[in-house]
């Protein structure tokens, strides 16, 4: 093959550099530009720009040269892309000009930054993708450190008899935009740790997000043995011994990695437990320096952040003492403290006993603390108030930031074409605003509607091919392609749910009362039909037994082909979901949910969600822009489901349904494109990442900055 850059034309040579820097995917005019160069070449590589250069030919290119309206596209988009990288006018270099060198490095186990790269798994990857992309649109001084797993999060195939089989493909990282990051003076970067006993390295990746860097570790190295090749093999696969390796190579190799690039935090932020041996580590070089433990105790406190995810106990990292004590052996005399010391660390009464618990490592080592959502605020502090035994419950020192969505990377095309023309050309910029959206009543009923019906086409037409592909190629039997949505009725009210089948969210739930559920799905004139996708973690398998179940009802014949599962859920789907279905179902048993995501993305393109009242929905939902189921929380979970399903279905049946076939004279539904208007005028603002990176700046980072 013709190395891209031999190939590309003069003019137009720097659609390599474009590839190589992910900020074309928050871009529209990016986009647009790569969907110019050859539409089904973008389509059949899954919009992945690097993959299109290598395969696209260089008379296309050439042709591409001479093209007057791909050049102007190309002179446009290049010009945004050398303002945006400049920086100096950013939202952080205008508010706090005096710390733009004070970096902040972002440590997660997962990122969802694109579809090409598939190192996440779900809503905590997506968040961390999200993040970084904010922290760029906002010119934060910031840098993400991860891994890179060679093999990724496994693909999902569903075969006819409906139970999940994953699939592990090797990422090609000369079609992926990553590459070898650098020593300051251009040397391969490699950082080692000690894993008991034993040298493990790691070699860093380089991943450029607009004005930031993510660095990736890498153990699949020569100096390695095959198993310490492997630990970076996989996401979220293996045992817990495979996963206190990890998060010693994140936790402390993470921060040497920092140091062999030069980088001197002013704060570090652990997304998740999974990072916090960061903490170790960075008071070790404290106590390396000739400070006393307390003292780098104490200085790391002020550098500090930690975010924690799960309201649900065993939803949190422990490992046994003895684990421990073969991992850090020798560690707790090299920061001056004694074993039992050390272990009392993140000591912690499990069901199973005391074990070492990386919340609450985190949480007494961290500085500060947050919460995903303000519930979820509420239960951690109940759940760690033993953290801080002299607190009552409302003084732990937990604080909630809710979450958000990074509104350019879940918009559609079509969505910001029309708020590029209604609210003004300074939405972008300022869409956490609630005031820039007031202008949202400004666009017609009609036309928010028309722009609706066009995007539930586009998934129904992204749903048929994916799966007539398939079929063409032999990997999909008949079954395989009736389940996948190729009978769904482009006129019908959708539901659409997509999620990691993890037990507490009960995908199943609708499905509690078959009977009832099949009047409404079948209804001659207002006919319901639901889109399911999601994976179940390869170990689970009460989520797997969950997809089967849910892909016998796709299966079915008695619900006439109106539900739907679609197999290998991943960020490209979910952009065509969370743009296409009418409403956004969310039914998790509450308070489980910290804070769900993937519910904002939906009301961002005017998708309103019918969502019990947990997580971000509790502070979302306003009476006017969506349903809420009000769930009661019971120990009795067979009596909380009873409960819940009754009022989702009457919902259903007495609002949802018959305000979305109530049609005024031209067959728009005046009543529910309110209700679409309304989602995205009160959800879009507030639950933006925008308005959530700011957040953490002012109210954790600043603190850690100034210290
Ligand atoms: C947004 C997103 C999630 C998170 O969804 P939740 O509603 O928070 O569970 C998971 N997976 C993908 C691919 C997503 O895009």
């Amino acid at each position: 093959m013709i190395p891209i850059d031999e190939k590309i034309p003069q003019k137009i040579n720097r659609l390599s550099e474009l590839a190589y820097n992910l900020w074309w995917s928050w871009t529209p005019e990016a986009r647009q530009l790569f969907r110019q160069l050859d539409f089904p070449l973008w389509r059949r590589t899954q919009h992945n720009p690097l993959l299109m250069l290598q395969e696209i030919s260089a008379a296309e290119l050439e042709a591409a040269a001479h093209d007057a309206a791909f050049v102007r596209q190309y002179n446009k988009v290049m010009l945004m892309y050398d303002r945006e990288m400049k920086n100096g006018r950013s939202w952080f270099h205008t508010t706090y000009p005096d710390k733009t060198d004070k970096i902040i490095a972002y440590f997660s186990f997962e990122f969802g930054l694109h579809n090409s790269l598939p190192i996440y798994s779900g809503g905590l990857g997506i968040l961390s993708g999200d993040h970084a992309k904010e922290a760029s649109d906002l010119g934060l001084p910031f840098v993400g450190i991860g891994f890179m797993y060679p093999q990724g999060y496994f693909r999902q195939r569903i075969p006819s008899h409906g139970w999940q089989e994953a699939v592990y493909q090797q990422i090609d990282v000369g079609q992926t935009a990553i590459r070898p990051a650098a020593t300051l003076d251009g040397q391969k970067l490699k950082i080692s740790v000690n894993l008991a006993g034993r040298t493990v390295y790691a070699q860093i990746w380089r991943v450029q997000v607009g004005r930031i860097s993510l660095y990736l570790l890498d153990t699949d190295v020569d100096e390695n043995d095959p198993w310490d090749r492997e630990l970076s093999a996989r996401l979220y696969s293996g045992d817990s011994e495979m996963r206190i390796r990890q998060e010693i190579m994140l936790g402390i190799g993470g921060v040497r990695a920092l140091r062999a690039l030069g980088i001197q935090p002013a704060a570090y932020h652990m997304n998740e437990g999974h990072s916090a041996f960061l903490l170790l580590e960075t008071i070790r070089e404290y106590v390396a320096q000739g400070m006393d433990f307390n003292q780098a105790a104490a200085e790391v406190k002020k550098h500090t952040v930690f975010t924690t995810h799960t309201p649900v106990p065993a939803g949190h990292d422990t490992f046994s003492f003895h684990m421990v004590e073969n991992y850090f052996n020798g560690f707790w005399d090299e920061i001056g403290i004694s074993r039992e010391h050390f272990l009392s660390l993140g000591g912690h009464e499990e069901e199973w006993g005391m074990a070492f618990n990386m919340t609450v490592l985190a949480l007494r080592l961290a500085g500060q603390s947050n919460a995903v959502s303000q519930l979820h605020g509420e239960v951690s502090r109940k759940m760690w108030q033993e953290v801080w035994p002299s607190k009552p419950v409302n003084e732990v020192p937990i604080v909630g930031i809710t979450n958000g969505v990074h509104v350019p990377t879940w918009i559609s095309s079509d969505m910001h074409e029309l708020f590029d023309k209604y609210l003004g050309p300074e939405w972008r910029r300022r869409h956490d605003d609630p005031a820039v959206w007031q202008k949202l009543l400004d666009i017609s009923d009609a036309e928010l509607w028309r722009v609706h019906l066009l995007l539930k086409r586009k998934l129904m037409g992204f749903l048929r091919e994916r799966v007539r592909r398939r079929w063409v190629d032999g990997r999909n039997d008949p079954t395989q392609v009736l389940t996948s949505g190729t009978l769904l009725d482009p006129d019908a009210l959708t539901i659409g749910f997509a999620r990691r089948f993890a037990t507490y969210k009960r995908a199943n739930l609708i499905f509690r009362d078959i009977e009832r559920l099949q009047r409404m799905l079948l209804d001659i004139h207002k006919p319901v039909q639901i889109i399911f996708a999601g994976k179940a973690h390869p170990a689970d398998d009460p989520g797997k037994a969950l997809i089967q179940q849910i892909y016998n009802m796709a299966k079915n014949n008695q619900l006439g082909g109106r539900v739907a599962f679609v197999e290998d859920y991943d960020m490209h789907m979910a952009r065509y979901l969370v743009q296409g279905v009418d409403v956004w179902l969310n039914t998790p048993r509450r308070p489980r949910e910290a804070s769900g995501t993937s519910g904002m993305k939906a009301t961002l393109n005017g998708v309103p969600n019918l969502s019990v009242m947990d997580g971000w929905w509790v502070e979302g939902y306003n009476g006017a822009n969506g349903w809420a189921i009000n769930s009661e929380e019971n120990p009795d979970h067979n009596a909380q489901d009873e409960h819940d399903v009754n009022i989702l279905y009457q919902l259903l049946e007495d609002e949802i349904i018959p305000l979305y076939y109530t049609r005024d004279r031209d067959g728009v539904p005046r009543g529910w494109s309110q209700v679409m208007r309304e989602a995205i005028r009160s959800n879009a603002p507030q639950f933006s990442m925008r308005r959530m990176v700011k957040e953490y700046t002012t109210e954790l980072y600043l603190k850690a900055i100034e210290s």
